[in-house]
């Protein structure tokens, strides 16, 4: 269970999981207004968010999301 880091909808499972180096990944997509944003956790506990930037698309940048 997460926020979405704009509208801060809450969604229950993540579109996708993997492993990236020693974090675990999970991408999610917001059904409310269609963020694209991953959050990587170190050993269990949240380590960083990154959302996708609208203009550039590909381009992830990091945001500080805290409850
Ligand atoms: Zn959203």
């Amino acid at each position: 269970m997460t926020k979405c880091p704009n509208c801060k909808k809450e969604l229950t499972r993540p579109r996708k999981t993997w492993k990236w180096s020693q974090f675990t990944v999970q991408a999610y997509s917001c059904g409310n207004c269609a963020t694209h944003f991953r959050e990587y956790f170190k050993t269990g506990k949240h380590s960083f968010t990154l959302k996708r930037a609208k203009k550039s698309g590909r381009r992830f940048v990091k945001v500080h999301f805290r409850d």
